[in-house]
């Protein structure tokens, strides 16, 4: 088989940017290790930058997004037992959109589906050879068939676990890495949510966060051991535990059926650069943020863009923004890594925390809910900073 650019990954990266290559002229293969069901059924982020959901929208896949989402114009810090807003509309202009990325998902694999283009589901082995020559391969096993394609370039959007990176040779990457000392044990309830904003809660007990897929399904999560044993947190324990660490934020916290709960690491990484001769890593593939500060996808989103322009330029013949594709995103990605670690510290309990650490975080609290300066800063960080000219 034979194809321009070779895609590993069907999650939002990769299946994201096979469509805007499809949209250029430009053939792709995706390949991916899960079923199409799997993907379209594993629930991650939800919360889309202004410039994210711009994306989707200018792409055509925007119209369930925009008929289903839930547009937000602030959000909700609370401590202390006081509940503060950060005005996010207000102070920046811009706004945040609350659309599941499962629904992302399906919504670019009905778009790729629609056009012909094909998505090979449940490989397995996955193997890249010649990254630095003139054509690259891939190779895969499907069905019990080993199949080969060959490319021009591939893209590595097979997610933190994947095996892309694996094939960079040694020596070449540097990895930059930050492991928290805790994790979220996430929910997702049948239960219509109680507030229209996002409430983050800084708590004696640990961290809680308070959010919404749909106007009846809440979303919520509570810091909690990375070890954490799920079998010890019954549903009443879950709930008990969000009223008290939510501290009244969510006054009326409708309960409802848990239909979903895991338990997700907390890590910050990156890999620089970002590719290696004709390969170019994308979303978690090459960075990891704690979800924090929602930046996941949303810099997922962002690499694509940067990768999708590149890809065009190069085909056109000039291949300068693909040789400078890494650094183009390493600018956004390190601003998101520190405003992800940065919320992150804000607003968990550490282990060994004295009142000094305390006190800290309460004086940055109190400066960032009463400073409008301080404010802004972290609305415009939250909403998404704009993609700059080159970026789009
Ligand atoms: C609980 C949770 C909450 C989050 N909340 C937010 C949020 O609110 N906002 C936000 O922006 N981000 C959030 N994130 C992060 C966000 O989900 C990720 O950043 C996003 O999924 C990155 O997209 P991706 O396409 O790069 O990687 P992935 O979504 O991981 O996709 C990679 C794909 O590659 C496939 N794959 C892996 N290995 C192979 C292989 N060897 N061969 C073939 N295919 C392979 C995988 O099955 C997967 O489909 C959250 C994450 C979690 C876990």
């Amino acid at each position: 088989m034979r194809t321009q650019v070779g895609i590993v990954g069907a999650g939002p990266a990769g299946l994201l940017l096979a469509h805007l290559l499809e949209r250029e002229g430009i053939e792709s293969v995706v390949l991916e290790d899960r079923s199409r069901r799997y993907v379209e059924e594993r629930v991650r982020a939800g919360l889309l930058e202004q410039g994210t959901a711009d994306v989707l929208e200018r792409s055509g896949v925007g119209e369930r997004m925009r008929r289903e989402g839930l547009v937000h114009h602030g959000i909700e810090l609370r401590f202390d037992g006081a509940s503060h807003r950060i005005a996010i509309t207000d102070l920046t202009g811009r706004s945040i959109m609350i659309y599941g990325q499962q629904e992302v998902v399906k919504d670019l694999i009905a778009a790729r589906l629609a056009c012909g283009g094909p998505i090979l589901f449940e490989v397995s082995d996955v193997a890249l050879e010649g990254l630095d020559a003139r054509s690259p391969a891939i190779s895969a096993t499907q069905a019990g068939t080993r199949i080969r394609i060959e490319c021009d370039y591939i893209a590595g959007c097979d997610g933190t676990h994947g095996v892309c990176r694996g094939f960079i040779p040694g020596g070449v990457l540097t990895h930059f890495e930050r492991e928290y000392p805790f994790a979220w044990l996430g929910i997702l309830a049948k239960a219509p949510p109680v507030s229209h904003e996002l409430i983050y809660s800084r708590h004696q007990r640990g961290f809680a966060l308070y959010t919404m897929r749909s106007p009846s399904l809440t979303r919520a999560y509570l810091q909690c051991k990375p070890d954490e044993d799920l079998a010890a947190w019954s549903d009443r324990r879950i709930w008990d535990e969000l009223h008290v660490r939510l501290q009244g934020g969510a006054k009326r916290l409708e309960e409802g059926e848990i239909v979903l709960r895991g338990v997700t690491p907390m890590r910050s990484y990156v890999c620089e650069p970002m590719q290696y001769g004709r390969l170019f890593l994308a979303g978690d593939a090459a960075h990891i943020v704690p979800p924090t500060g929602a930046k996941g996808l949303n810099l997922a989103v962002h690499d694509i863009c940067v990768l999708a322009q590149a890809l065009v330029a190069a085909y056109r013949g000039e291949r300068s923004l693909l040789e400078r594709y890494s650094e183009r995103c390493l600018r956004r990605v390190w601003r998101a890594e520190h405003f992800s670690w940065w919320m992150t510290s804000m607003l968990h309990r550490f282990d060994g925390d004295d009142p000094f650490q305390e006190r800290l975080q309460l004086a940055q609290l109190e400066y960032v809910t009463g400073s409008r300066a301080a404010a802004t800063s972290m609305a415009e960080n939250y909403a998404g900073l704009p993609y700059e000219e080159h970026g789009r």
